[in-house]
């Protein structure tokens, strides 16, 4: 087998505290579940000659391609508000990064095996989580929303040990990078400031190269956050675990975890199961937004000369954070009603507010506005909203642009894991295809829009 990846992998040129020179652990049975050809092309990986044996191979991380530098890298963080000075990658070696055409991508095995960093951990991934995160970032990928990609999934032939024993399996991870708030921090913590300094100069170069100080590195990627929870929640995206160490500096989602979208909407709505009081509830993301960018910021301060000015100044960067977040998100809301201004901001919360006493659709109600009034008990308030709304003459094909017919629901997603635990992945390739173009569902694709019945519904997430 021959293959050619274009690596270039700057990160293992970084000082050498910075990650762990690791390999993944060789797995007994790799088979391929799914590969994203479109993505590999974009990326300039050449696979035409590979069988789905070499590619299980490679994916497994039992294969390790020419050129790969694997390692694996280390963060700390914040966990539901709660310090944490040890994190890293704990299950997830990255490969090596290629740099193509569209940009510098990060090449990651998922569920690849042990490394420093795991803790009580086994460093291994079940079939489950691995398909989620498939159909999720892909989805949230087609849905316009900065993420992290799925480039294949393999099942391993090994078993790992959960609640029960499952099927283990390991998902390859594309990003731009997978720096985050939390490898600012590690370093801040133990008061590098050197590898804090060749970490903001990595960054810099790497996602922002017209960036030409901390106080503008710290502005854009908040600015970045502000705008991708925003669109997260024009789409009924709960995150579920918006740790520190969750939040990237390139303003690309990652951790696929607990997260869910919504199918009835609730501003309180959390799926996760450790979430106990709601930290990471729908409507608080822009609150934890915010506080983990305050978190990047300090963690930026050692680097400044005039500390005590640092502090002044930062705080009034990430003071300007919730009118960022209340722009991006109004103007999101406003096209999904098909308004490209908005004169009347009450109307966004008028409709959320009917939505949340009736737990309508999240998302059938904006795809089918005017025609949304069977989702609500209160048609009467539903009609009189309805008829301010048409007053303002609404641009149907802008709405449409901005609504979804299909997202993710858990409940679809739970199928075809469980087809998938069975030995058959035709309910996942479905699901996968369908939610690779959410704004055109096929005409038989009513079994995907319509929301779970009470027998179906999910109504808790696990971190897998
Ligand atoms: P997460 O909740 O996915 O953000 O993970 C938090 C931390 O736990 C990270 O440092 C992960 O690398 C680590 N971790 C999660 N699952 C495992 C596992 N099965 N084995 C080893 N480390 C893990
Ligand atoms: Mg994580
Ligand atoms: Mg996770």
């Amino acid at each position: 087998m021959s293959i050619a990846i274009p690596f270039d992998n700057s990160y293992a040129r970084m000082p050498a505290r910075l990650f762990t020179a690791i390999d993944p652990t060789p797995v007994p049975r790799p088979k391929l579940i799914a590969f994203n050809e479109t993505l590999a092309t974009d990326l300039g990986i050449e696979t035409g000659s590979l069988d789905a044996e070499d590619l299980a191979g490679l994916f497994s991380g039992n294969r390790i391609p020419q050129g790969a530098a694997p390692l694996a890298q280390v963060y700390a963080g914040h966990q539901f508000g709660n310090w944490n000075p040890q994190l890293g990658d704990g299950r997830a070696i990255l490969l090596g990064e290629v740099a193509g055409t569209c940009g510098r991508f990060d090449i990651q095995l998922k569920g690849s095996g042990p490394t420093p960093y795991s803790r009580m951990g086994d460093g291994r991934a079940w079939l489950g989580p691995v398909l989620r995160e498939y159909v999720m970032s892909e989805a949230m990928h087609a849905l316009g929303v900065p993420t992290t990609r799925a480039l294949a999934a393999v099942s391993t032939g090994e078993t790992v040990l959960r609640e029960a024993p499952l099927p283990g399996a390991i998902l390859t991870r594309v990003a731009q990078s997978h720096i985050r708030v939390g490898t600012f921090q590690f370093f801040a913590a133990h008061g590098d400031t050197d590898a804090l300094q060749a970490l903001v100069d990595h960054v810099i170069a790497r996602h922002y190269p017209e960036i030409e100080s901390i106080p503008q590195l710290l502005e854009t990627v908040m600015e970045r956050q502000a705008r991708l929870i925003a669109q997260w929640m024009s789409f009924g995206f709960i995150h579920g675990v918006m740790n520190t160490d969750n939040m990237t500096v390139s303003g690309e989602t990652i951790d696929y975890g607990p997260c869910a979208f919504m199918d009835a909407y609730h501003p309180d709505t959390v799926f996760s199961s450790i979430d106990q009081y709601g930290r990471y509830a729908y409507s608080n993301q822009p609150h934890v937004g915010v506080w983990n960018i305050a978190q990047f910021a300090t963690a930026l301060i050692p680097l400044m000369a005039d500390r005590d000015r640092a502090i002044e100044d930062f705080t009034e960067i990430v003071n300007r954070f919730p009118a960022l977040f209340e722009a991006a998100r109004t103007a999101r809301f406003a096209a999904k009603l098909g308004l490209p201004g908005l004169e009347d901001p009450a109307i966004v919360e008028d409709l959320l507010a009917l939505m949340a006493e009736d737990g309508a659709d999240f998302t059938n109600v904006f795809r089918n506005l005017p025609e949304a009034r069977d989702e609500f008990v209160n048609r009467e308030g539903f009609d009189a909203w309805a008829r301010r709304w048409q007053a303002l003459g609404p641009d149907t094909a802008l709405a449409a642009r901005h609504n979804p017919q299909v997202i993710p629901r858990l409940h679809l997603i739970e199928a075809a894991i469980q087809a998938g635990v069975a030995g058959d992945f035709a309910p996942f390739e479905r699901l996968l295809a369908v939610m690779t173009r959410p704004f055109k569902a096929p005409p038989d694709a009513e079994g995907f829009t319509r929301p779970p019945s009470a027998a179906e519904r999910v109504p808790r997430t696990f971190c897998g």
